[in-house]
């Protein structure tokens, strides 16, 4: 019988020593029997996902994850449309978006509009579909201030910069789109993205909800920054290549907008949120249904990342015991013939507050899967392991050879 493996990734779970802690990271301080007992079981290491000492994004570590290389990168705008559901054609060029809020001299106050939840579809679709100097110009919510920006048209470029100043010291106006290589499409699509970012501020802040929201005294959603810039190469789904079948089960837009590229099927539900209050219990169930029909089943929990990136161990700590407790849910299912692999995408380092080129600790376990010498799932303990220290491309091979999808070489 043919083997199933499931890849639960726990977002930046690797870390660093921290003080708050005695000097131990928060994935060795956290209390994991779960992670702890299949560590002892099967077989572990470190992966560096591109390199030692690169740090990278979730976008492109997911990408590799689930088993694309590093030069099939297409930018995050593209993964964000995708995310969103969105299908790109060849030669859009794709953005990220905040709305933002300008004062009348298009200063910017707040990059995201005072975090803004509410009708951002209706804002979204006063400003879809306008053309531009024979462009066609789509637009659409994502997940609160995020947004969606496409360009549709001939000879269009994505080598052109962001209109978000990203950091905001005085009177700091939004940035006037520049082409970053001098090329004439390049310069044409700077010029068509600037028309419309001043086009979408006059019909923005003519609308009821941002009205209302002044009113209300709330920063009216009357900008688009933009950013991340990417044209969606042809790449192919790594389902096809590899003729198999894939679910993906997140909360997060990128995850998923990741999992739509590669051709795994999207499970996503408002009761995984992406955050500590996640329903652990609903994602569990869900990984052991996809399980019926699905040969790899990949899911992502995303707080020990957000954790890391407040910069606080203790919170780290809780968020790592409830990824633990949900493979202990995961685990109640039926694993007769399923291999179980965990990773992260990247170390979210509480003392930096952003992503690493820390190695992140892998377990592998299941039927067939080889037993080390090791305790504990933890960055210290699976340095020990059998899978030693091997890159992100290496060790989704080591999965996908479970099920039998990896070439044999030679004769
Ligand atoms: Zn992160």
């Amino acid at each position: 019988m043919k083997k199933k493996v499931i890849l639960a990734i726990a977002d930046g779970i690797g870390d660093r020593p921290c003080k708050e802690l005695g000097y131990m990271t928060p994935l060795e301080y956290a209390n994991t029997p779960n992670l702890d007992n299949l560590a002892k079981k099967g077989t572990s290491g470190l992966v560096d996902i591109i390199g030692p000492g690169i740090p990278i994004g979730t976008d492109l570590a997911h990408m590799i994850l689930f088993g694309y290389l590093q030069e099939d990168y297409p930018g995050r705008g593209p993964i964000e449309a995708s995310g969103a559901g969105l299908t790109l054609l060849p030669g859009d060029v794709a953005f990220r978006c905040n709305f933002a809020t300008v004062d009348n001299n298009l200063n910017v106050i707040d990059r995201r509009a005072g975090r803004i939840r509410k009708n951002t579809k209706t804002l979204a679709e006063s400003i879809n579909n306008i053309q531009i100097n024979g462009v066609q110009i789509l637009f659409k919510e994502a997940t609160e201030h995020r947004s969606i920006l496409i360009l549709r048209g001939q000879g269009l470029s994505a080598n052109i910069s962001d209109s978000d100043p990203k950091v905001i010291k005085g009177d700091t106006k939004y940035k006037k789109v520049k082409s970053t290589d001098g090329l004439e499409d390049s310069i044409f699509t700077a010029k068509i993205l600037n028309k419309f970012l001043l086009k979408a501020h006059e019909i923005l802040k003519n609308q009821e909800v941002n009205k209302t929201r002044i009113k209300n005294k709330l920063l009216p959603a009357n900008f688009l920054l933009t950013r991340g810039a990417g044209m969606m190469p042809d790449i192919e789904k790594i389902t096809n290549k590899f003729r198999f079948k894939a679910s993906c089960i997140a909360a997060e837009g990128t995850v998923l907008g990741v999992a739509r590229l590669a051709g795994f099927k999207i499970v996503t539900d408002k009761k995984m949120t992406g955050n500590i209050d996640t329903d652990i219990d609903f994602k569990a169930k869900k990984v052991i249904e996809e399980l019926e029909n699905s040969d790899f089943v990949a899911l992502n929990m995303k707080c020990p990342d957000l954790m890391g990136h407040e910069g606080k161990p203790k919170l780290k700590v809780k968020a790592i015991e409830l990824f633990d407790k949900l493979i202990g849910e995961i685990l109640k299912g039926n694993m007769e013939n399923t291999i179980i692999a965990v990773a992260a995408d990247h170390s979210t380092p509480c003392e930096k507050e952003e992503h690493s080129g820390d190695p992140v600790p892998i377990l592998i376990n299941g039927p067939g899967v080889r037993k080390n010498r090791i305790e504990k799932y933890n960055e210290i303990d699976c340095s020990h392991g059998g899978l030693g220290r091997i890159k992100g491309h290496e060790f989704i091979s080591t999965l996908y050879d479970y099920l039998e999808l990896i070439k044999k070489e030679g004769n």
